[in-house]
């Protein structure tokens, strides 16, 4: 089999490169190792900052986003019992929708299908070769079969755990992490969400997250100890710790509903750099992974293979290879400034088991201090809405 980029991952960074590459007449293979169903209702993230959106728009997949998705001005800030609201309109001009990860996946596989873009679920054994020369290659197996996918590029997207970043030679990536004391426990409740704003809570007892997936779904988290069993978290328990940590004084509260999900995730803060070798470009969580306090890792696996799509483009179009070149570079700007702002909104709104009254006091300095000024509100609001995709 040949192909022009051979795709390793269908999240949505892969998926994404393969649609903005159709768009530019370039031909690839998606790759990837779960089947069709597991991949359709992985539940992960959950708000699509406005760039985000309108890649999609531009991709012609838009129209269940905007049937079903919810557009939000804004989010609440909560210490001291107290919400305080940052309204993006007023400071940014934009907003964010949310509309689930898994959403936005079934969303790109349904138009795959109808474009006649080939994704192989089920592959196992995905291996790189050549990722030196002109002429790289990935051999899989599939229904039982050996396969071999020649191609002039390889991107790889396919997450933290995927074999595209190790496939690099040592010594040629440089690893910067962050691992945090603390991880998020996450359910999904069927109650309808008592208001249509996030609300990012730091309370005495850690951080809570009341956040939403449609007009019947809601999404809370509460920050844990790492390595807790979701075992010792009866649903009663739940409720009562999100109930304690998100009371306001103006009586707001979650409602409570059937759990349908629950699960605990640690947080971390992750680059590798450079983000390419020889003709592997890697992108997403492949390459990079931030903690979900400020909504970013989807996010940030789309503007990557936006820049990517654009690169490949002008090297098929007019054999330029100076952005190719610069992929790495391009991105990593991005990726540092969103990993900065993904640690800022986690260090200001999570309790550190470690840390002392002066943390808190000035965690609460902080706080207050965004929430009373515009040029600090300003400065959360065109973070969490998205900075600009640059090509240079
Ligand atoms: C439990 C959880 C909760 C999250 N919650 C949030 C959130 O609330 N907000 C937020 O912004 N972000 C969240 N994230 C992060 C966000 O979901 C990721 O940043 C996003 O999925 C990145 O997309 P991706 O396409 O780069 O990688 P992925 O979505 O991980 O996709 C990679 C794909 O590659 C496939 N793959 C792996 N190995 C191979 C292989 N060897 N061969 C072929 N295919 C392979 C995988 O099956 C997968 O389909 C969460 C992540 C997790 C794990």
């Amino acid at each position: 089999m040949k192909t022009q980029v051979g795709i390793v991952g269908a999240g949505p960074a892969g998926l994404m490169l393969a649609h903005l590459l159709h768009l530019r007449g370039i031909e690839s293979v998606v790759l990837e190792s779960r089947d069709r169903p597991y991949v359709e209702k992985r539940i992960r993230a959950g708000v699509l900052e406005q760039g985000s959106v309108e890649m999609l728009e531009e991709l012609g997949v838009a129209d269940r986003m905007h049937q079903l998705g919810l557009v939000h001005h804004g989010i609440e800030l909560g210490f001291q019992h107290t919400r305080h609201r940052i309204d993006f309109p007023t400071l940014t001009g934009r907003s964010v929708t949310v509309y689930g990860q898994h959403e936005v996946v079934k969303d790109l596989l349904a138009a795959a299908d109808q474009r006649g873009l080939p994704v192989m679920f089920d592959v196992t054994d995905v291996t790189l070769h050549g990722l030196d020369t002109d002429a790289p290659c990935i051999t899989f197996m599939h229904e039982g079969e050996a396969g071999r996918l020649e191609c002039d590029f390889i991107a790889g997207c396919d997450g933290f755990h995927g074999i595209c970043r190790p496939s690099v030679p040592k010594g040629v990536l440089t690893t910067y992490d962050r691992v945090y004391p603390f991880s998020w426990l996450g359910i999904l409740a069927d109650a309808a969400p008592s208001q249509n704003a996030l609300v990012y809570m730091n309370s005495d007892r850690g951080f809570a997250l009341f956040s939403m997936r449609s007009p019947t779904v809601t999404r809370l988290y509460l920050q844990c100890r790492n390595g807790e069993s979701i075992d010792d978290w009866s649903d009663d328990r739940i409720w009562n710790e999100l109930h304690t940590r998100l009371q306001c004084s103006d009586g707001w509260k979650p409602n409570e509903g059937h759990i349908t999900q629950k699960g605990v995730t640690p947080m971390r803060s992750f680059v590798t750099e450079p983000m390419q070798h020889g003709r592997l470009y890697l992108a997403g969580d492949a390459v990079h992974i931030v903690p979900p306090t400020g909504a970013k890792g989807m996010n940030l696996a789309l503007s990557d293979v936006k820049v990517l799509a654009e690169a490949l483009s002008r090297f098929f179009s007019r054999g330029s290879v100076e952005m190719l070149a610069n992929y790495s570079a391009i991105c990593l700007r991005r990726v540092w400034k969103t990993q900065r702002f993904s640690w800022w909104m986690t260090s200001m709104l999570h309790r550190d088991p470690d840390g002392t009254e002066f943390d808190h006091r000035r965690q609460m300095a902080e706080l207050d201090y965004v929430t009373s000024s515009t040029a600090a509100a300003t400065a959360l609001a065109e973070n969490y809405v998205g900075l600009p995709i640059l090509f240079s």
